[in-house]
């Protein structure tokens, strides 16, 4: 299904976010970075907020709600400034605590810090503590405040270079960050490089976001995107930027399931366009695990492309693998399950009931396309089975004769602590059960996943390179009770910056 909008929850906090920051000639920032966040607003619909700085004064508004409803045109002319950064993030159940909205403001002695986080710290509650015991009061729970304060220590004592730095040396764990230093705006990603973060150039200026859709949104050109470990400082008068090469782990750790599912297809992230990586998985899945039938159709929207990647494979070979003979139509591609589109985004369903009463007022299949026919259903994940059980019930209903289920991810059997709100262990259906296993539980004729080194493949990266710890269980950063998957140490840090 489409991101944020289905599989919704518990009342944990998440992380999982979209940023954005620019950096203008002499136009207001406020009106790009808002129409930025609405490019964004599939990373989180919980909250949106803009930060600008008018070179004497910080601005700021910060709204629960989609970024429509969160902006209103008072709120909008009162962000003076060609510099600022955007945040909008993800809903959780509940009331919403503004204090762990973003971004974070905060003034401080010498200037004022704006921060907008994707991801999630590791660590954030010993960098905490620590700075607690110097004397720092904290207002939220959030991470975003820890690196705020963090940073802010440092910059009493040393230039924005270093400060970075040594901030980055104390955090553990994934993040992506736009923060505005007065008129000044940064990009910062973490050392493995797990969330996405790119810069791009605009006809006056130039600009650093979760996505290069929301670049596209302004006109502007996709430059790169931003390196692990580097920070980006745009200049405050929007002529150009210094970038910093200030940590290499040598090795990444980019999250696979950004491809999979979580961003925009539109966009290119660590170079590969996120449709073309799905069209390609969806290729291996019919490669894998293809499955003759009559029709294939897609659970919209985020099973499109996968589909039409494995239809085209399945027009070129049998399942079989043999070149498929002229005469043999293959299997026809069919748009079997329509959408209602105003059901999602913040409807909260915290029982298994209400989940699946939202898949049936979200989904219905076209009953001509699917009557007396195979039929194989295409999805990008199964998380805790809710959808497939679903949908595999309600294709029937509609007089399929037979139901397959193809994934185009691995079983998902471990949570994410990174930034993508996957469901806990005890929900994940695959998280103890083989796939035999699962597809009795959902009931389907038959059911395959990709496998990681298909997912490796299609997005042209090791197997080392790629966060995989929804899939396998072993993580990247160092997380309590957790097993990683390379060498990985938490800072150990004395509360006096270390030299460099
Ligand atoms: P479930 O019904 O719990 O198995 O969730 C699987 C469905 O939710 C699929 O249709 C996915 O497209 C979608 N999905 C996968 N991961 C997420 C996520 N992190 N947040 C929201 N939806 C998701």
């Amino acid at each position: 299904m489409e991101p944020g909008g289905d599989h919704i929850d518990g009342d944990e906090p998440r992380e999982k976010c979209g940023i954005v920051g620019v950096s203008l000639t002499d136009r207001a920032a406020v009106r790009p970075l808002y129409y930025a966040l609405y490019a964004l607003q599939h990373r989180g619909q919980e909250s949106a907020g803009i930060v600008t700085h008018d070179g004497f004064q910080q601005h700021s508004h910060v709204e629960r709600g989609l970024v429509g409803d969160a902006f209103d045109e008072r709120a909008l002319e009162s962000l003076a400034g060609s510099t600022g950064i955007g945040h909008v993030r993800y809903p959780t159940a509940g009331s919403l605590d503004k204090s762990c909205a973003q971004p974070f403001s905060v003034s401080f002695k010498s200037g004022s810090l704006g921060l907008s986080h994707n991801g999630n710290l590791v660590n954030a509650d010993e960098v905490r503590a620590e700075l607690e015991s110097a004397g720092h009061a904290f207002t939220s729970d959030g991470d975003t405040e820890v690196i705020a304060h963090d940073l802010a220590r440092n910059l009493l004592e040393e230039d924005l270079v270093r400060a970075v730095k040594h901030t980055m040396g104390r955090i553990h764990g994934s993040y992506s960050l736009t923060i505005t230093h007065d008129d000044t705006v940064l990009g910062v990603r973490d050392p493995l490089g797990n969330r996405p973060l790119c810069l791009g150039k605009l006809e006056d200026g130039y600009v650093l976001a979760s996505e290069s859709a929301a670049i596209d949104t302004l006109d502007g050109e996709l430059i790169r995107d931003v390196k692990p470990g580097e920070l980006v400082v745009l200049e405050p008068d929007g002529a150009g930027y210094d970038t910093y090469q200030l940590v290499d782990a040598g090795s990444t750790a980019h999250c696979f399931f950004e491809h999979v599912y979580f961003a925009r297809p539109d966009s290119i992230i660590d170079g590969s366009l996120v449709y073309e990586v799905r069209r390609e998985l969806g290729r291996k899945l019919w490669e894998e695990s293809g499955v003759e039938s009559d029709v294939v159709m897609p659970v919209p929207d985020s099973g499109r492309a996968f589909a039409s990647g494995y239809v085209d494979a399945a027009h070129e070979t049998t399942a079989d693998g043999d070149p498929r003979a002229e005469d043999d139509g293959g299997v026809e591609f069919a748009e079997g399950l329509m959408k209602n589109r105003y059901v999602g985004r913040t409807f909260i369903m915290p029982t298994q009931d209400e989940r699946e009463r939202a898949v049936r007022l979200k989904l219905n299949p076209i009953r001509s396309t699917v009557e007396g026919k195979t039929v194989t259903i295409i999805d990008d994940s199964i998380v805790r089975g809710t959808t497939s059980t679903q949908l595999v019930e309600l294709v029937r209903e509609a007089g399929a004769e037979a139901v397959h289920m193809r994934i185009g991810a691995p079983p998902i059997v471990a949570p994410c602590y990174f930034g993508i709100d996957m469901a806990t262990r005890e929900e994940l259906i695959a998280a103890d059960r083989s796939v035999e296993e699962i597809r009795e539980r959902i009931a389907a004729d038959s059911l395959a996943y990709l496998s990681i080194d298909a997912v490796a493949a299609a997005l042209e990266a090791s197997r080392a390179d790629l966060c995989l710890g929804c899939v396998t269980g072993e993580y990247p950063f160092d997380v309590e009770g957790e097993t990683t998957d390379r060498r990985v140490e938490r800072p150990e840090f004395s509360g006096v910056p270390a030299d460099d």
